[in-house]
Parts: C-alpha cells; sequence; structure tokens
C-alpha cells in the first residue's frame, strides 16, 4: 500500500493549494475528497475577486487547480473521510469506503456546508425544488419563477445568476440591508426581473397541488407577522455555511460555532494536524484566504516533516 507523508482531507482552494505545496517540497500527499474537487467555488457562477484572473468561472477556477495539483503528484481521491485518530504521531483516517489511511500529517481543508432553513417542507422538498446550489440547478428552471434565500454575496451571486435563466427570481432577505458587497447589490438594481423581499423570513415551502414539487414559498414579515405566498417552482437557500467537524471534536478544539481554533499559522491543538480555509476560526473566508491557508499550512507541516 503506498505510503504519505501528508493527508489532506478536502479538494476546496485550500486543500488543493496545499497539495501542490507540499507535492513541490517533495513530500507525498493524498488527498481525500467527499463531493467535486473546488468545493463551494465549484458551486459559484463568476469569481471576480481572485487576484489577476479577472472574472473566471468558479468551475474553470477549480479545474485549473486541480489539474495542478494533479500534475505536481498529489493522489487525489473521491472517497470521503468518516473518522479520523489524530493523537498518535502515526495519525490515521478512516474513509466512506472503509479504507484507512496513515500519515503523520494531517491538512484539514474540509470547508463548510450550506446551512439548512429548518423550516417545514424544506427536507422533504429538498431535491425536488429546493436546492443548495443555483450553478448546480439553475438549469431546471428556465423560464420559471424561483425564490432565493439569504442576503449574503452567495445569495446575491444566486440571484443575479438565476436572473438570466429564470422569468422571475424572488430574493428573500430577513433584515432591510445586505450583508453582500456593494458592486453585487448595486447589480441587483439593474435586474428588473428580481424582486426584493426585504424583512422577510421564509415560513413554509409547499408542494404544488397534486404534485411532489416546489409549488409554493410561504414568507413571514418579521415585524408584522404577515404572511405572503409566492408562487414558485424552485427555492434556492443560501444563508451561509456551518462548519462539518463533529468528527474532530474530541480530539481537537474546536470554537462554539464547529470552527477548528487555529491561528494564521494554521496549526490545530494537535501537533502535526493542520487546519486551512474556511474550516477554520478566521475573519474572511474567501477563496483567496483559503488558497493562502493552504500555502501556510503546507509550509508549516514541512517544517514539521523535517523536523521528525
Ligand atoms: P453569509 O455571508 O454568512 O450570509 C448569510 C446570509 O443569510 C446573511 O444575509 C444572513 O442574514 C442570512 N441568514 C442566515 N441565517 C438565516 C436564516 N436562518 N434565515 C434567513 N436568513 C438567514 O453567507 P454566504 O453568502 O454563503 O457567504 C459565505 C462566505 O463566503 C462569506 O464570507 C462571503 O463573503 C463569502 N463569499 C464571497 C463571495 C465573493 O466575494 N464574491 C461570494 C460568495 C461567498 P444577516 O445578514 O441578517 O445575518
Amino acid at each position: 500500500m503506498q505510503t504519505y507523508d501528508a493527508i489532506i482531507i478536502g479538494a476546496g482552494p485550500a486543500g488543493l493549494t496545499a497539495a501542490i505545496y507540499l507535492e513541490r517540497a517533495g513530500w507525498r500527499t493524498l488527498v481525500l475528497e467527499e463531493y467535486v474537487y473546488g468545493g463551494q467555488m465549484a458551486n459559484t457562477p463568476e469569481v471576480e475577486n481572485y487576484p489577476a484572473l479577472g472574472k473566471v468561472s468558479g468551475v474553470e477556477l477549480s479545474t485549473n487547480l486541480y489539474n495542478q495539483a494533479v500534475e505536481q503528484g498529489a493522489t487525489i481521491e473521491f472517497d470521503g473521510v468518516v473518522s479520523a485518530s489524530l493523537t498518535a504521531v502515526e495519525k490515521s483516517v478512516t474513509t466512506q469506503s472503509g479504507r484507512v489511511h496513515t500519515a503523520p500529517v494531517v491538512v484539514i481543508a474540509n470547508g463548510a456546508k450550506r446551512r439548512k432553513l429548518g423550516v417545514p417542507g424544506e427536507q422533504e422538498l429538498a431535491g425536488r425544488g429546493v436546492s443548495y446550489c443555483a450553478t448546480c440547478d439553475g438549469g431546471f428552471y428556465k423560464g420559471k419563477t424561483t425564490v432565493v434565500i439569504g442576503g449574503g454575496n452567495t445569495a446575491v451571486e444566486d440571484a443575479l445568476y438565476l436572473a438570466n435563466i429564470c422569468e422571475q427570481v424572488h430574493l428573500v432577505h430577513r433584515r432591510d440591508a445586505f450583508r453582500a458587497g456593494k458592486i453585487l447589490t448595486d447589480a441587483l438594481k439593474k435586474r428588473e426581473n428580481i424582486q426584493i423581499h426585504y424583512n422577510a423570513v421564509p415560513a413554509e415551502i409547499l408542494a404544488a397541488e397534486g404534485k411532489k414539487t416546489v409549488g409554493t414559498v410561504r414568507i413571514r414579515d418579521v415585524h408584522t407577522g404577515e404572511t405572503t405566498d409566492i408562487s414558485a417552482q424552485g427555492v434556492f437557500v443560501a444563508i451561509g455555511l456551518e462548519p462539518d467537524n463533529r468528527k474532530f471534536a474530541e480530539e481537537l478544539d474546536l470554537d462554539t460555532a464547529g470552527y477548528i481554533l487555529s491561528g494564521e499559522d494554521c496549526k490545530t491543538s494537535q501537533p502535526g494536524v493542520f487546519a486551512a480555509g474556511d474550516t477554520r476560526t478566521k475573519a474572511l473566508r474567501q477563496i483567496v484566504t483559503a488558497a493562502g491557508d493552504g500555502a501556510v499550512a503546507a509550509f508549516e507541516a514541512g517544517n514539521y516533516l523535517a523536523a521528525r
């Protein structure tokens, strides 16, 4: 069985950048990914703030990064990590397929996943009109009406993306001011087929009459309690991210929200274990800061390996 110096959990910008840097420093690296390479980046229609690249699609950026990591020699397997043992000098991870991999270094770069609304109908209609990825599923709603929930960069980007495909897009935000950046919110104003519902939250998602797919989104005014029904075929939930670190909680220090506690050096509470990208405590979660973390984690991991 192949042996590795480092196991990287996650093939988003942090994990793949760490793989490039580790391989270039001569350390044999295995990347384990549960879903698709690129992580959240792959779900982003257009990236406009990655330095020097102008406008680039999230899929293109993800593919370039994946290819670069492979060209540098990293082994990438699509087999998610289900458990890990991180306290011994030789760490081990077990994957969905039941394989066990060991290495002296583990870099956790598993990102964060989309938060759920928790309203009636969401779970029942997931995949039947309720979606968490506009770029993946938007194409199903050509000429139809969709509702986007949220007020951050993702929600506004999703609304703008869907406005190119759908006849009508409703954007539902719980406050009267967006969290999203000004360039995006200014772009919203230019789109005639986006209707914004401020100070509103979804109360329930209902199936279309006689069908098992979305037909109505019932929203509630947060001040008056009044409800309004929006007739729509698709709902895109974009209310932020949450970490997925429960499997590490017994061995690593996490903050109250579940992010891995680490400083800018990406070191965690366990020697030889590093955290990079959205999964760790940090002020700014962006592709460029995730990639930066990947480089730093690889540098620190290399120092750790060299000192053994
Ligand atoms: P986010 O910035 O955390 O925004 C989440 C939005 O959902 C907020 O507007 C929040 O409302 C709302 N929300 C949260 N819980 C809710 C609930 N239960 N019901 C209704 N609304 C709820 O998340 P994000 O937009 O997914 O972005 C995640 C990170 O990626 C951010 O750091 C973001 O800047 C970054 N990102 C950057 C870009 C870019 O730079 N182009 C693109 C995408 C994402 P409040 O505003 O009231 O809290």
